[in-house]
């Protein structure tokens, strides 16, 4: 193990912790109740055994062939996995089997995939649904920036919240690149505000958390009720090209 590594990784990870914490307070809310995933994604084997050494509890992957393989290589550990990335239907068999909880649900082909095959490895799966609350193209998730979208997503939600075998734990969203924190507040509150309408018409679920904010803007998604961040860069250093 490279302590330098370690020893790096461990001081970008306490100030994010920091930072959440006085983040949650200035909102009235308790630390404790914001996880931080910690975005390893093309990051090596070794690093993600650092962040692991360094204190990362919840470890957020894209891609789930990528993903199981440095499961595969680091094998049992205090971490949890976490699938956060856009996952094609016919790769659902490996999110099933091999994450603790899927953030980026974003399609009913892809949840009744999911259901069937929790039920193959006998578990039922926890998910947030993927929410698009900018209405920008390029982004997955269920259409969600319009409130004249939220009837259809909640009668969406009622459907996937009734699959014997995955647990709808919440929502996830991913607003527009932004170069600082303020660009994505509107977002955030957007799915907060989506988050209290799901919850207040679609019983079927549990709707306690928030998955929302990255390096650039993880303060303000706290301020705006995140219950778990996702963050990368601040803590893992650049990423190299996906090659
Ligand atoms: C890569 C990624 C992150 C982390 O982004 P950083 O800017 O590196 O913090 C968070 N969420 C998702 C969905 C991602 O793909």
């Amino acid at each position: 193990m490279d302590d330098g590594l370690v020893n790096q990784i461990k001081a970008r990870l306490e100030n994010t912790l920091e930072q959440i914490a006085r983040a949650a307070q200035s909102a009235g809310r308790d630390p404790a109740s914001v996880r931080l995933v910690v975005v390893t994604k093309t990051h090596p084997v070794e690093s993600i055994q650092a962040a692991i050494a360094a204190g990362a509890q919840y470890l957020g992957e894209n891609y789930a062939e990528e993903a199981v393989a440095k499961m595969d290589a680091i094998g049992a550990s205090p971490a949890q996995w976490h699938m956060i990335g856009h996952v094609q239907s016919r790769k659902a068999g490996l999110v099933a089997s091999h994450f603790d909880l899927m953030h980026s649900l974003d399609s009913q082909k892809l949840a009744s995939r999911l259901d069937r095959f929790s039920a193959e490895v006998g578990r039922r799966l926890p998910v947030l649904l993927e929410v698009n609350v900018s209405g920008e193209d390029s982004k997955f998730g269920y259409p969600a920036w319009d409130e004249s979208q939220w009837p259809a997503l909640a009668e969406e939600a009622r459907q996937v919240a009734v699959l014997p075998n995955l647990r709808v734990c919440g929502l996830m969203t991913m607003p527009p690149f932004a170069d600082e924190a303020e660009e994505s507040r509107p977002f955030f509150v957007r799915a907060r505000r989506l988050q209290e309408y799901l919850s207040g018409r679609v019983r079927e679920a549990g709707w306690g958390e928030l998955s929302m904010g990255t390096s650039v803007d993880f303060t303000a998604a706290v301020e705006e009720g995140a219950t778990l961040v996702r963050v990368g860069t601040a803590i893992m250093g650049q990423r190299q090209a996906r090659g």
